[in-house]
């Protein structure tokens, strides 16, 4: 099987998340090549091809210039799957480039199993294994779903490329979400609340925590959807990214988006009801209690 693995660049940077398409190639046992349209400052570490056109030529984004490079390295590649990381780019360029191809389109892969892409439904409290029947697939990955087991390496063999595709619309740049509340990507201790806590008036309890281990809080995207805390507090793949020494998901049940966010933690504590919650294969330790009755027996023993 063979990959064309989709990097992305972003203000003169690679983004780590192009390490994520390898790790899953490599999963597949699929031979790769790269595509990216960056710069020769920030090349990945890579052994392969790398099909690589200028930037400041075709722009961080456009639709179909960034589109008819892909599809001239795809016609001369001719790879089984294209994979795209489920980003900003990824959701508009890959189903452009699955129509172009008449290809099955896989959107948030999360996992592989026995050659089929395993995706998120029902808001990700089940999963879904999907076969393709098409010759090709192109492929979105969930952000933190796959991860090279070691550092990335190697150096690519770059191959230039160019189109003269016109542009019908124009770039205008990136705009970054404003940051708000706390930059919990500096804190020690992160205790966090999921929806199972119930109601707003219970995010006390994990505030109490939080102080009383000299910490901060987090909270799950559906605390911040339902505006219980600030968005600026949300971990996940749409939120901020943590490692700290101590994460406590209090009524967390694990989502793929929630991990990809908190699961290079040092030390994971679950409290949730559900002895099966996916947190579980995540977390040091899970202890399985309703988080109204034990966090504040835990904060009291801390104040003691
Ligand atoms: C594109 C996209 C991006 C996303 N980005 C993010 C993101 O950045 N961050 C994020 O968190 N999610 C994100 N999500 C949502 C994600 O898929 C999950 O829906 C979400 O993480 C679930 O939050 P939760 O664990 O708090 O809630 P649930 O999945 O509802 O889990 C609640 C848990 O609480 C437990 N529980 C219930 N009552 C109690 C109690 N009294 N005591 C202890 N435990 C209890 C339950 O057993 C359950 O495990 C994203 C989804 C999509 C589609």
């Amino acid at each position: 099987m063979k990959a064309l693995l989709v990097a992305e660049h972003r203000d003169g940077q690679l983004l780590t998340s192009s390490y994520e398409l390898v790790a899953f190639a490599q999963q597949l046992g699929a031979d790769s090549a790269m595509f990216l349209v960056g710069s020769d400052v920030s090349l990945p570490q890579y052994d392969g091809t790398l099909y690589l056109a200028d930037i400041d030529k075709y722009s961080e984004y456009n639709p179909a210039v960034h589109k008819q490079l892909l599809l001239d390295v795809i016609a001369k590649e001719q790879p089984d799957i294209v994979v795209f990381s489920h980003s900003s780019y990824g959701w508009d360029l890959a189903p452009r480039v699955s129509v172009a191809l008449g290809a099955a389109h896989v959107s948030e892969v999360v996992e592989v199993v026995d050659g089929a892409m395993v995706v998120p439904v029902c808001n990700a409290k089940l999963r879904r294994q999907v076969s393709v029947k098409t010759a090709k697939t192109v492929v979105s990955l969930q952000s933190g779903a796959f991860c090279l087991s070691d550092d990335p390496e190697g150096t690519p063999t770059v191959e230039k490329i160019d189109t003269d595709a016109a542009a019908r619309v124009v770039f205008e740049g990136f705009e970054e979400a404003e940051a708000g509340g706390v930059d919990l990507s500096k804190s020690e201790v992160i205790v966090s609340a999921g929806r199972g806590i119930g109601k707003p008036e219970n995010l006390a309890i994990i505030e109490g925590l939080a102080t009383a281990l000299k910490g901060d809080y987090g909270a799950s995207r559906p605390v911040v959807d339902s505006d219980w805390v600030d968005h600026g507090r949300q971990v996940g793949s749409t939120g901020q990214s943590v490692s700290p020494k101590l994460y406590i998901a209090c009524g967390i049940s694990g989502a793929i988006q929630h991990l990809a966010g908190m699961k290079k933690s040092e030390y994971i504590v679950a409290i949730n009801t559900d002895k099966d919650a996916p947190i579980g294969e995540v977390a040091d330790v899970l202890v399985v209690a309703d988080l109204k009755e034990f966090v504040p027996l835990m904060t009291a023993k801390l104040l003691v």
